[in-house]
């Protein structure tokens, strides 16, 4: 299977979903909190606005809170697996403290998601642009 040109490719790359050139966010660093949410105004390679309309990004709100609970899901499972004489203590500190430490890439994450909800990829997409520019 190839994998550029799926969603997932784009999604874990953090790529334009359009083209996959190019990087959805300016600073690949997501615990650099000044440059957490900049994202270029449109891709370089490819043309694609990464704000597809004012306020795109409130929907990957949803996006966040649903990866949040499969995070929450996966730590108790895994405690369940690794460690089954948990106490409810451990539990919250493991899963809300491992929860404060990923919701930089949480964030990021569900906007990758989101915008590839909406934009589908195109193997097309830098030579049409190119060819745009140039008329
Ligand atoms: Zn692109």
């Amino acid at each position: 299977m190839k994998w550029k040109g799926t969603k997932l490719a784009s999604i874990f790359g953090m790529t334009c979903p359009r083209c996959q050139e190019s990087k959805l966010f300016e600073d690949p660093n997501p615990y650099n909190f000044s440059k957490i949410f900049d994202m270029p105004e449109r891709c370089d390679k490819c043309g694609q606005k990464y704000e597809v309309e004012p306020g795109f990004y409130y929907g990957a709100m949803y996006v966040s809170y649903a990866l949040s609970i499969a995070f929450l899901v996966s730590v108790f499972v895994a405690m369940l697996v690794l460690y089954p004489d948990f106490t409810v203590t451990e539990y919250l500190v493991i899963g809300i403290g491992g929860l404060i430490v990923l919701t930089p890439p949480i964030f990021r994450l569900a906007r990758a998601v989101w915008i590839n909800f909406f934009v589908k990829y195109d193997p097309n997409a830098v030579e049409n642009w190119k060819h745009h520019k140039h008329d």
